[in-house]
């Protein structure tokens, strides 16, 4: 007996059930192969858009299982993709006819409240580390879903409510065990292997299996204030100058984003309003509940609203918020580009391409960025620069196949169109299907790209980690 699998070159090859049941043999966790119970739930990512049948799942249990799946792989020379929370929107958590290593049992967490410090595990989710930090008051900056897997949110760098206050999530590791792809088992912070921890804080999965994040801690909740308020469409002008205004002057504990959409059938809205424009201001108050409500109030005064959700919430229920808007198995493709700013001509376009979008469910979203993770600077980690005061991500987000094509178009115009008002730079975890290849990486990383190919030269010489934000070797 023997299975087909791919080569890491895309070639075909067969491996003999014997070397593949002394993989097994050497697993605490179980490998499925197709046809396996569970097999067709494990192969599951979250994008409906991507379906991909790998020929063998390592359910990794331990660090051990890790060392031995990439060690499994580079001795058979196979396509290998690696999995944490199967959340990337250009599916790399997968790979058809290759080999996944799922991570996504591995949820370890240990808090040291005293340390403010967490070691996680890369399977956890984000809403599963927030619920045990918040159990001592503390929290990770993560990002705004709470089932978005931790481990590729915060190796592509990581933005959420507590980004201009505390950074991103790259930002706030202080040390990661890997794996890389020789098999050995290192660990990387800013005293050992310095250079690879300075590619781990944006370098994506490029460098080898991360095993463990050391997260530092900040007191945040258990309470906090987040305004949550839709504004007419016809509007959008308005608000989002006056967002503008606001941004100018705001303290770090804000980081608001602004949303442009249509808005949804649903008995939380009034009726009158299903299916028409709406312009949304989000944002929580990271500080103190009281101060909070008074800072965020001005944001919820910009002319009647359609529907105002805000209010004081604990901090776990603030971060999934948005939890419904995202169905696993939606179909879905999100870009991204930074902007110098937001001014008439700018929130112009921003309006036409809303109203242009062929699903209702599409959104334009505008991150304002700044403020402490605006302070780190472009060479101290891989993620670049981050001197842009907007990152705009565009996301469409629709329901069936035969409408794949018209909102793909739609996102890639919006962000080809809005490039005239920029000066370079997109988030690579809102990457399309990353299909520009190394441009896409060249443009995402500016002046750091060619300190990333150095550091792939030495860690992975022969693109072992390949689907992923790739960066290509020099060989
Ligand atoms: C609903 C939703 C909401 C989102 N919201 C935000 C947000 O608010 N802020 C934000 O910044 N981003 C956000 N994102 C984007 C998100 O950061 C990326 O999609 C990220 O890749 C998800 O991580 P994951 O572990 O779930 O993904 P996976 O698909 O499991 O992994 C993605 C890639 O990361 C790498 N990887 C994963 N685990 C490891 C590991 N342990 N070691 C080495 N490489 C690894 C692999 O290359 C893998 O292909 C969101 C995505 C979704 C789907």
């Amino acid at each position: 007996m023997e299975l087909r699998i791919l080569t890491s070159g895309g070639a075909e090859t067969a491996l003999e059930e014997s070397v593949i049941g002394a993989f097994e043999g050497r697993l605490r966790g179980d490998l499925l192969r197709p046809g396996d119970a569970g097999y067709e739930e494990a192969r599951k990512v979250w994008n409906g858009m991507i379906d991909k049948r790998p020929a063998l799942i390592a359910r990794a249990a331990s660090v051990a299982d890790v060392m031995n799946s990439v060690n499994f792989a580079r001795e058979n020379d196979l396509l290998v993709a690696v999995r944490g929370g199967g959340h990337n929107v250009a599916g790399t958590g997968t790979v058809d006819g290759g080999l996944l290593i799922d991570l996504s049992r591995m949820k370890g967490i240990r808090v040291d409240p005293e340390q403010r410090t967490a070691h996680v595990e890369p399977g956890v989710t984000l809403g599963e580390l927030d619920r045990k930090t918040q159990s001592f008051g503390l929290a990770v900056p993560l990002g705004v879903v709470s089932e978005t897997g931790i481990a590729g949110l915060t190796l592509g760098g990581g933005l959420g409510w507590l980004r201009r206050k505390h950074g991103l999530s790259s930002d706030n590791i202080i040390s990661v065990d890997v794996v890389s792809a020789d098999g050995r088992f290192l660990s990387a912070s800013d005293e050992e292997n310095p250079e690879l921890f300075w590619g781990i804080r944006g370098g994506g999965g490029n460098f080898g299996v991360v095993t463990c994040f050391e997260y530092r801690l900040h007191p945040v909740g258990p309470e906090v204030m987040f305004d949550f308020v839709f504004y007419p469409g016809e509007r959008t002008k308005q608000v989002l100058r006056s967002l503008n205004e606001f941004m100018t002057q705001a303290p770090d504990e804000v980081s608001p984003v602004g949303v442009l959409g249509r808005v949804p059938h649903d008995e939380t809205f009034p009726e009158e309003w299903h299916g028409e424009q709406f312009v949304a201001i989000l944002a929580m108050y990271s500080g103190e509940v009281e101060e909070g409500e008074r800072v965020l109030r001005p944001l919820r005064e910009l002319g009647e609203p359609i529907v105002d959700f805000s209010g004081r919430m604990p901090y776990v229920e603030a971060q999934a918020v948005l939890d419904e808007d995202y169905p696993e198995g939606g179909r879905y493709y999100w870009k991204s580009h930074n902007v110098n700013g937001l001014g008439d001509e700018e929130i112009e376009h921003l309006i036409a391409h809303a109203e242009a979008a062929p699903s209702a469910h599409s959104t334009i979203d505008v991150w304002y960025q700044g403020g402490a993770m605006g302070r780190v600077g472009a060479a101290e980690t891989a993620f670049g620069d981050r001197g842009a005061p907007i990152l705009l991500g565009i996301e469409a987000n629709w329901e069936e196949p035969h409408d794949d094509e018209a909102n793909v178009t739609w996102a890639r115009e919006c962000v080809s169109d809005m490039r005239r008002f920029s000066d370079g730079g997109m988030y690579l975890n809102f990457p399309g299907f990353m299909e520009e290849g190394q441009k896409l990486m060249q443009e995402a990383y500016g002046q750091n790209y060619g300190r990333l190919v150095a550091l792939k030269d030495e860690h992975d010489p022969a693109n072992l980690f390949r689907l992923n934000q790739n960066i290509k070797p020099t060989a």
